[in-house]
This record gives structure tokens, sequence and C-alpha cells, in this order.
């Protein structure tokens, strides 16, 4: 029989719209939220896809602002807030990845201005209430119900574009969430549901994608997942995982869905040992052990598996493990810095995690 834990649950946040050509709904969803103009968000490379979506929504679109950048840069909030007090509008629409919904985020939770977000990436900001800013070189995290968006499209049509290579990094950054999830210190069995089947639905897609990035029920397939994983992170507090990540992204400005997918099989390969039981979601879906198993997952799919290949020295770990211990997250394994310093050893060359 199983034994169910005393917990809490939050519920989960936002209006979720699923499906194949559900950008069509925009207008509709701002209506209901009692919205009349939108700012439409995007990065540079997707400026194209926020113009289209503005012409779409005719007289609901006060304007686009296409200059999202990856971290959320103060410098660029703040030309976004002017862009969105000039337009008139009273809502944003985040058309995009992490980059570009953070920066709805930012402007929500200076403004009060409700978000529709509609994710083209894995990386699963749009079901937290958390935000990462960057200003004078360093990255802040917070969490705030102000941050939390109201209305998430997932249109799996906006997914076949994005890259397999890309596909892959974020889903791996989006499997992250839900491991982490797993060994929680709030975990709870809703959550533990969702993140289960989560990586389950991971594991089938990614392969199906690297053969053929067409393959519709795939793509839909791992926005499904990654909604999951997105309702895994924002539902429970992560660990050892997340800090390595936000480290080596916020002090040595590491790529954010790569540094994911390499030290996922590591991280979570040292965390096993404590905790093989909480694990075995991912041991379920992928086989062997959860480190040498997400290895190979993530080999097989053609992921980075090398920091050395994204411009971290040797000399970079020293510092790296430094800071990770110096105010670190709760995780379910005890560590010291020289743990932190050999798994980050392994990372920085890409050896299979052992056992
Ligand atoms: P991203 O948003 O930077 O996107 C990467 C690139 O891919 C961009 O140029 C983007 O325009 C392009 N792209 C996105 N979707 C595409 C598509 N369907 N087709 C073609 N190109 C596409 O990358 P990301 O990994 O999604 O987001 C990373 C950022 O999100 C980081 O700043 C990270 O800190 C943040 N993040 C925050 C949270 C949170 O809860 N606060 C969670 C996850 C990630």
């Amino acid at each position: 029989m199983m034994k169910i834990e005393p917990f809490a649950f939050a519920g989960l946040p936002a209006r979720v719209i699923f499906g194949s050509g559900t950008l069509a709904q925009t207008g509709a969803e701002i209506a209901r939220l009692g919205h009349k103009r939108a700012l439409v968000l995007s990065t540079p490379n997707q400026k194209a896809e926020a113009e289209a979506l503005a012409l779409r929504l005719e007289g609901l679109a006060g304007g686009i602002f296409a200059e999202a950048t990856m971290h959320t840069p103060l410098e660029v909030t703040e030309r976004a807030l002017a862009a969105f007090k000039a337009s008139g509008a009273d809502c944003v629409v985040a058309l995009g990845g992490g980059s570009t919904i953070g920066l709805g985020k930012a402007i929500a939770t200076r403004t009060g201005a409700d978000q529709v977000v509609i994710p083209t990436t894995y990386a699963g900001s749009e079901m937290t209430d958390i935000l990462g800013e960057t200003a004078h070189g360093e990255k802040v995290t917070r969490r705030d119900p102000s941050i939390l968006p109201e209305t998430v499209i997932y249109d799996v049509d906006l997914t076949l574009t994005l890259p397999a290579k890309l596909a892959v990094t974020s889903g791996l950054n989006a499997i992250a969430h839900a491991a982490e999830a797993l060994y929680a210190r709030d975990r709870n069995p809703i959550i533990t549901l969702l993140a289960s089947e989560a990586i389950r639905a991971l594991a089938n897609a990614l392969p199906a994608i690297v053969r053929d990035g067409g393959d519709r029920t795939a793509r839909g397939t791992a926005l499904y997942g990654a909604w999951l994983c997105g309702a895994s992170l924002g539902g429970a507090s992560m660990a050892l995982h997340h800090k390595l990540c936000h480290t080596l992204g916020g002090s040595f400005d590491m790529p954010h869905a790569e540094t994911h997918a390499i030290l996922l099989p590591h991280t979570i390969g040292f965390n096993a040992v404590e905790v093989p039981d909480l694990l075995q979601p991912v041991t379920s879906a992928l086989g062997g052990t959860p480190g040498a198993a997400l290895f190979d997952f993530a080999a097989s799919l053609g992921a980075p598996t090398r920091l050395q290949d994204f411009g971290l020295s040797e000399s970079d770990l020293d510092r790296a493990a430094a800071i990770a211990v110096a105010n670190p997250y709760w995780n379910p394994r005890p560590f010291d810095q020289s743990a932190i310093r050999n798994l980050l050893q392994a990372a920085w060359e890409g050896r299979r995690p052992a056992l």
C-alpha cells in the first residue's frame, strides 16, 4: 500500500489552452481577461511571428516590442516599460521562450498588467511565479504572485520551428524541473504525478523529434510534457541541480538550456544515491540508474555533454563550486564544496556518471 505523507498543494496556476492552432484564441483570451490593448513581446529572432500575431489581433494590439533577451537584463525591461506605457496597453502577450516570458513577467510585476503567454520552447517559465533579472552583471531571482501569468496558450504548431537541437536542450531543461520536483522537500503526490507523466512524455517525444522534426504527434507530446514540467517547477522547490545551473548562468554567463542539459545526469546521479526510490519515475521512463540513464539519453539525442564546450575554463570550477555552496538550496543529499567540485569536473569533462 502506498503511504501518503501529509502535504500542502496550492493548485495549478493559470488558465491553460492546449492544442494546435490555438494561437487564434489569443484575442478571445485577452478579451476574457477584460483587456482592450496588448503589447506583444518577442525576441528579435521571433519578431516576424510577433508582427503576424499583432496583425491578427487587429485593434487589440497596441504594438510590439521585439527586444527580449536571455536573463532579463534591466535595461531591456526599462525600454519595454517605456514601450508599454507609450502603447497605452493594459496587458502583455509574450510570444516565445523563457527570455520573452521573463520580459513579460518583469513588466507585469512592475505595472500590474495581466499576461497572456504563448510559450514556444519547453523551458516552463510560464507556469511559475519566479523571475530572474540581471542588473550590473548579477542575476537576482525572486518569487511573487504578481509574476505568475494569468493565461497560457500552448500551440503545438509554434513549436514545429524549434530546431531539433534546441528542442533537445530545452526538453532536458524541462526534465530537470520534473526530476528535482520528485525529491523536493515540499513535494506532494499531485506534483509527483505531474512530474512522472512529464518525464515519460518527454522521454518518448524527444527521440521522435530528433528523428523527424515535423512529427506533429511528438511535438504535441513534448509540449504537453513541458507544460507538466513547468507546473512541477512552479509547484515544488528546486535543489542542487537548479542551484548549479543558476550559478553557471548567473556568474559565468553559461547558456541556460545547454547548462541544464549537461549538468542533469550529474546532479540527478549524485542525488540518486540518497533518494533512489523517489527517482524511480526517471528509471521507469529511461531504464538503468538515473544518472547514467539520463547521460545516455542526452547523448543519444546529440545533446551537449561537456561544460568545457561552452567557454567555461577548468580554473572556473573552483569558484563555481565555492559560489554554489556559499548560499546553497536545500538538497536531499548533503554535500560539501569538494563533492560539488568533483561533480563539476565530471560535467566539464563530459564523463558518464558512475552508479
Ligand atoms: P530563449 O527564450 O532565450 O529562446 C532561445 C532562442 O530560441 C531565442 O532566440 C528564441 O527566439 C528562439 N526560439 C524560441 N522558440 C522558438 C521556436 N519555436 N522556433 C524557433 N526559434 C525559437 O530560451 P529558453 O531556454 O526558452 O529560455 C531561457 C530563459 O528563460 C533564461 O533567461 C532562463 O533564466 C529563463 N527561465 C525562467 C524560468 C522561470 O521560471 N523564471 C524557467 C525557465 C527558464
